[in-house]
């Protein structure tokens, strides 16, 4: 579809390789005309797709995960081109997204499909279907953090609920969803099932305007703040995936190996860059030195670079760069301390680990999303503290828990206020596709993955079919006295009862 898309557009732009400054692409800037021609082709596309029915979807999808699969080192070598990031961490990027791609063509059926709903006494005459129809054409706008994964997740769900899908990719990542596009129109040649608008800002702000049935923001909350004000004007639906600022916490009787080696894989791969990347720890003042010794010592072991042997990669997009060094530079103006790394660490495009301690809770290391290779640590007396603490904050995404009790775990597991808690692992729940993914308050609403991610992509029809008179003819101006007393009198067996 792009051929027919380039065509109405003469504006262009580059995207870059963050490490190495060189161009690895230049693509058209769709304007709102390319984008609702974009729209219109895809509500046909999206008929013709629900009308093939599960089947045929299914195997559809099950072959787009196939051609994914054979395409996975040209995809990861193009995320690492367009992201910075290491290769294996690119390959593994690909790996869930085909494991997201799997469950989702497997199980739409099961979750959508037709099914009987018991009518309750009062209504026995009534045959109850609900089913889950397709939306129509869902507008995706993704971030370039994990440009393969994060789309998926609502890509893979919109298509096996049976819609067309337009995907705007962040601007700092168009080849990565153009490969996307080729894969899936190798199995699906018939319709532009899945088509690419690129371009900036605007872009996704002309498919938000559109006369898409929902779209799926996956970026930063002040974005979703602009995409809602826009999905308003055709009272068009939104999930919102945001930006965190996850927790981590460690109780007294934890592995603190373990959760010093997970703390720091939270934070620093993908260079800090990562929706439920781990930005704050909380660990319980028995073992806070102890912790601290394991974590300043294993992250000296880390490096930025763009080799192979590198921990991790450079800054994606060099705006970032501005906010990581102001909040270091906040936290040790306010009194906080660096134990690895500091100011200096920030050396554009790359940012070398940096743990920070004693820093105010008020300080924008601690309170607003830095997306660096960066971490406070702070010391509490209780997990109480560390749970109250971890949800001061106006997001919600995920979160740790290190403990080795399993109802302390448990408890604090289910007081953090945030959509997802992995215990003793990190983000564990991001690779299983069964559970829902998504965010409470600035983190954003909405599920994608699992079920809910299925039904987030669906409307759910309620039919009745009337298999034989009722014995009390209410709902008709021929209703009697004699009818209205029966069912006084069987509502009053059936709920007039008081429980203890
Ligand atoms: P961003 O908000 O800058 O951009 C996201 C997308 O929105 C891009 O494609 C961009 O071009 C587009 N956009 C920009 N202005 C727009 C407008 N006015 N209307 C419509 N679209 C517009 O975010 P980003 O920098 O690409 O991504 C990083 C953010 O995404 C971080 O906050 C991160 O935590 C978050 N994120 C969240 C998840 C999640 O699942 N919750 C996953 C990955 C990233």
């Amino acid at each position: 579809m792009t051929a027919t898309m380039d065509a109405e557009t003469a504006e262009t732009f580059e995207s870059l390789n963050p490490a190495t400054g060189e161009v690895v692409g230049e693509h058209p800037i769709h304007d709102e005309k390319a984008v609702n021609a974009a729209i219109d082709r895809a509500r046909a596309a999206s008929a013709w797709w629900s009308g093939l029915g599960w089947r045929e979807r299914r195997i559809r999808l099950l072959n787009i995960k196939g051609s994914l699969t054979r395409a996975l080192n040209r995809v990861a070598t193009m995320i690492h081109q367009e992201t910075g990031k290491p290769i294996e961490d690119a390959q593994l990027e690909v790996v869930m997204a085909i494991t997201h791609l799997d469950w989702a063509a497997r199980h739409a059926e099961k979750v959508l499909g037709p099914r009987g709903v018991f009518p309750g006494l009062t209504a026995i005459n009534q045959k109850c279907v609900l089913e889950y129809q397709p939306l129509g054409v869902i507008g995706v706008i993704g971030p370039w953090n994990y440009p393969v994964f994060t789309p998926m997740g609502s890509i893979a769900y919109a298509l096996a609920a049976g819609n067309a899908v337009v995907f705007k990719p962040s601007e700092y990542t168009p080849g990565v969803a153009l490969l996307l596009a080729e894969i899936i129109s190798g199995v699906v040649p018939e319709q532009p099932l899945f088509q690419v608008v690129t371009g900036l800002g605007d872009t996704g702000s002309a498919l938000a305007r559109g006369a898409v049935d929902k779209v799926a923001f996956t970026g930063s909350a002040p974005t979703a703040r602009k995409v809602m004000a826009a999905c308003a004007e055709r009272l068009t639906p939104i999930v919102a995936e945001c930006g965190g600022k996850d927790a981590f916490i460690v109780d007294a009787d934890a592995d603190l190996d373990k959760a010093a080696e997970a703390a720091l894989w939270g934070a620093m791969s993908n260079a800090g860059q990562t929706c439920i990347g781990v930005e704050r720890v909380y660990v319980v003042d028995s073992v806070y030195e102890s912790f601290v010794d394991r974590l300043t010592e294993q992250a000296k072991a880390l490096r930025a670079g763009d080799d192979r042997t590198a921990s991790y990669g450079p800054i994606t997009m060099p705006s970032q760069l501005g906010i990581i060094k102001r909040h270091i530079d906040d936290a040790l103006a306010r009194g906080g301390k660096a134990i690895v790394g500091g100011a200096e660490s920030v050396k554009a495009p790359y940012v070398e680990p940096v743990i920070l301690v004693d820093v105010p809770d008020d300080s924008s290391a601690v309170s607003e999303e830095t997306f660096g290779p960066t971490i406070t640590v702070h010391r509490v007396k209780s997990m109480e503290e560390a749970v109250t603490r971890a949800n001061a904050t106006a997001y919600g995404l995920a979160g740790t828990v290190f403990a080795k009790s399993r109802s302390a775990a448990m408890g604090a597991a289910r007081r953090l206020r945030s959509g997802m808690t992995s215990i003793n692992a990190v983000i564990a729940f991001a690779t299983v596709p069964a559970l829902p993914f998504g965010g409470v308050g600035e983190s954003g609403f909405g599920r994608i993955h699992g079920a809910d991610g299925l039904r987030e992509f669906a409307r759910a029809k309620a039919i009745t079919r009337q298999r034989f008179a009722a014995p009390m003819n209410l709902v008709s101006f021929k209703r009697t006295d004699k009818d209205m007393a029966k069912v006084l009198q069987l509502v009053n067996i059936l709920h007039g009862k008081h429980y203890k």
